[in-house]
């Protein structure tokens, strides 16, 4: 009540002499609102430092801890030097990759409202960023399969190459990453759907152990994961499928997630077909 008052008494002054009650109240619950929804995303804001403070802080006093450690009793031992130095370039590495995702983030949403153009056959798109991922399937004991024609034209979409590129990495990434060993993963296109009219998919599909209801609606939630020590022993930021959200986001399409638990998980990316009227100007396919 106190909140309504300060509020009503703020608008109440910008207003002209005998303004009517009613006007003044309409103006008074709109503010409220905006106020709420400032609060709601100052508190995510003030999360998100929290988390990558503490993402960023782990590994930092790792490190820290073994420079003092080799500054002592392990600088006469070469045995330790080796082991100690191995930790802390992984401790490294874990930070740059997070400040690289959180790199990425920022330059995404600073560019959310802009508009990607480049007419891109999302088949070869996707295509080229899956058969990249050959030897990391290799190296997990992963079959990769990349069932994507190439010969004939695949739907066009306006897109960003770059950005559509990191979410067919983060999505077989992933994949791979969480489908364990002996699994097989499948890139394909997608059926269309009733549910994404107008739009075209590219399926990642993984036979791995699923994810549990309710944290699929949670996955594109920055910093979540199912099992934080399995994500990070796997180099995982948290960050992949945020990302992942925004570039889809700032495209007009959408992230499809199927899961079953103990069967594997089907993550689909979505995006508007382009027609000729959406064209940049530029000589490019048309969409089917
Ligand atoms: P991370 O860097 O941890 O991989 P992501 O945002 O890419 O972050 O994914 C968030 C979490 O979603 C992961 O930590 C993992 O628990 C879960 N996850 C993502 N993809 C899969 C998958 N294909 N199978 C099972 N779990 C997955």
């Amino acid at each position: 009540m106190m909140e309504r008052e300060r509020f009503f008494e703020a608008r109440a002054s910008m207003l002209p002499a005998g303004a009517g009650d009613f006007g003044e109240e309409a103006h008074v619950i709109f503010q409220i609102e905006d106020r709420t929804r400032d609060k709601a995303s100052l508190q995510a804001r003030t999360d998100f430092v929290a988390n990558a403070s503490h993402e960023l802080r782990t590994p930092l006093a790792s490190i820290l801890g073994y420079i003092e450690t080799l500054q002592g009793h392990a600088k006469e031992d070469p045995e330790a030097r080796e082991l100690f130095l191995g930790i802390m370039m992984k401790q490294a590495s874990r930070m740059q990759r997070l400040v690289d995702d959180l790199m990425s983030l920022s330059r995404i949403e600073m560019n959310a409202h802009v508009r990607p153009e480049e007419r891109l056959d999302l088949h070869a798109v996707a295509a080229e960023a899956a058969n990249a991922l050959f030897p990391l399937a290799t190296q997990n004991d992963v079959l990769l399969q990349v069932e994507i024609s190439t010969d004939e034209p695949g739907p066009t979409v306006l897109g960003d190459r770059d950005q559509l590129n990191q979410v067919l990495v983060n999505l077989v990434d992933n994949a791979i990453k969480y489908g364990g060993q002996g699994q097989k993963v499948r890139v394909r296109p997608a059926d269309p759907s009733s549910k994404y009219p107008g739009q075209a998919g590219i399926s990642v599909i993984d036979t791995g152990p699923g994810i549990a209801r309710e944290n699929v609606h949670r996955l594109t939630e920055r910093f979540f994961r199912v099992n934080a020590g399995q994500s990070r022993d796997k180099g995982g930021t948290g960050l992949g499928l945020a990302i992942t959200k925004h570039i889809l986001n700032r495209h007009s399409g959408a992230l499809g997630i199927e899961s079953q638990p103990g069967h594997g998980s089907t993550f689909t990316l979505w995006l508007p077909v382009a027609n000729e009227a959406d064209s940049d100007g530029n000589v490019g396919k048309i969409a089917n």
